[in-house]
């Protein structure tokens, strides 16, 4: 049997790092076994869908790299289908047509609830036979008797007794399914072998079993994944917390580096933390899948992150590095190509906006000085060993860091003074400030002609 998995994200918003994470395992298990990968758009809740929000979590998907096979489909144009099934457990009884009122319903909550019982629905359609009509919903025949059992891939065997379930809506009265019953209907229809998704829908499968099976249709396995806190124990919401996967790409992180970040909330191989893509497809299983609720730290997104950026070698992000130096409004042709400042520069930088920052000096001639800095190493009469280098640096016959760094050393041995002394005026002179790569190493991406002038300009402007 080829293994088929599917994320089927809800279009009311962003792709938010729960998504994500779902999005991946299903594409990590899928992957690891040679079997596909879908996307379906769950999009039957009319007022909160919007097309904007399924584009955007295709994107985010995208940026991410976890790619889809087949065509996404979307449960708004499956409605035909739905119906064809609603029709067909009509007749055969499986499902009713129900006209209780919403107060009906309100009342007889309360009532329930006044009572200390469990809340749901008393069947008083159920043996009705009404037809349809403008105000009815279709409800599910739920088994009034009898267990509904399964073995989750993670959370291991579950019971509910039926009597515990509701005769639950399939259809609202306005015509469009609901989700317990669009997504049974579609998982069975899309051949899905594997469901795996939030542990917040694991309430949802004794349902959708129970609809599955009422249809005799094939009942896929399930993996519900744990969920997600932030750092205060809590769940993660969107209104709290930083949810929102492409937030994290306007700060600098990268999407292989969000990936196994995202594949260690919730699932472990041994001590490792640092994955590729291709050892995480390799190396996953739902079997190491943890039950125990997972909490999202940015330190360690961060922690990540800037071991895949100094890890340039075999990751490539001189494209997001380009168009975040662009957002900053820098121009690129002013400098060296960007990979060539790599090895300068990767080891230093915790997310790329930090990289784009730190290398800014290269690709803008506005320089803006950092006046304690200035007051602090521009001190008397260094400008005279700041000319001594302009000169030296003039009269070079190459331009390789071996030739700068002797500069700054032989004038450093005449002056007498300490390399911090020299470097640092100089340092402030052609970035700004005080940090950055090896002075000569800033000399030689600067160039030489910046260099000079970089230098002339900082000795007029703070002698
Ligand atoms: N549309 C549901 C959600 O976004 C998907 C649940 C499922 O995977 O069955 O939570």
């Amino acid at each position: 049997m080829r293994i088929k998995t599917r994320f089927a994200p809800s279009p009311t918003g962003y792709l938010h790092v729960g998504g994500a994470r779902t999005a991946l395992f299903s594409w990590l298990y899928a992957r690891n076994k040679q079997g596909k990968f879908i996307l379906r758009v769950e999009d039957t809740d009319l007022e909160r869908s919007t097309e904007i929000s399924t584009t955007n979590i295709l994107n985010g998907l995208k940026w991410l790299g976890l790619d889809w096979d087949e065509e996404p489909t979307l449960q708004s144009a499956r409605i035909h289908r739905y119906q064809e099934i609603l029709n067909d457990m009509v007749d055969k009884k499986l499902a009713y047509y129900c006209d209780c009122s919403k107060s009906r319903l309100s009342s007889l909550r309360e009532q329930q609830l006044a009572e200390k019982i469990k809340p749901k629905y008393d069947n008083k359609c159920r043996e009705r036979n009404l037809k349809s009509s403008d105000n009815t919903v279709i409800r599910f025949s739920n088994p009034l008797n009898g267990k509904v059992i399964f073995d989750d891939l993670v959370f291991g065997k579950i019971s509910v007794d039926n009597s515990e379930l509701d005769d639950l809506v399939l259809q609202r009265s306005d015509g469009m399914p609901t989700y317990n019953f669009a997504a049974a209907i579609d998982d069975y229809d899309m051949e899905i072998t594997h469901v795996i998704r939030g542990d917040d829908h694991i309430n949802n499968t004794p349902k959708q079993i129970n609809i599955l099976e009422a249809l005799a249709f094939q009942v896929p396995k399930f993996a519900h994944l744990p969920m997600i806190l932030n750092e205060d124990g809590k769940r993660m919401s969107k209104r709290h917390d930083a949810v929102n996967v492409m937030q994290y790409r306007e700060e600098g992180i990268l999407p292989e580096a969000l990936l196994n970040y995202l594949v260690r909330l919730g699932w472990s191989h041994n001590d490792q933390e640092i994955f590729s893509i291709n050892e995480m497809i390799k190396l996953f299983d739902l079997a190491n899948v943890n039950k125990a609720s997972a909490t999202f730290s940015k330190d360690k997104l961060l922690w990540i992150n800037k071991n895949y950026i100094q890890n340039f070698e075999n990751i490539n992000y001189i494209n997001e590095l380009e168009d975040i130096i662009k957002q900053i409004g820098a121009d690129i042709k002013l400098g060296p190509p960007l990979h060539k400042i790599l090895p300068f520069f990767a080891k230093r930088s915790e997310t790329l906006i930090d990289f784009a920052k730190d290398c800014l000096f290269l690709y803008t001639d506005k320089i803006e000085y950092n006046s304690p800095s200035v007051s602090r190493f521009f001190t008397n009469g260094i400008q005279t060993s700041m000319n001594k280098v302009v000169d030296m640096l003039e009269g070079a016959q190459g331009w390789s860091l071996e030739e700068i760094s002797q500069i700054i050393k032989s004038v450093i041995k005449m002056d007498s003074l300490k390399f911090p002394q020299l470097a640092q005026p100089i340092r402030i002179a052609l970035t700004g400030d005080t940090n950055s790569p090896g002075i000569a190493e800033v000399i030689f991406l600067v160039g030489k002609e910046r260099t000079v002038a970089r230098i002339n300009a900082a000795i007029r402007l703070n002698s």
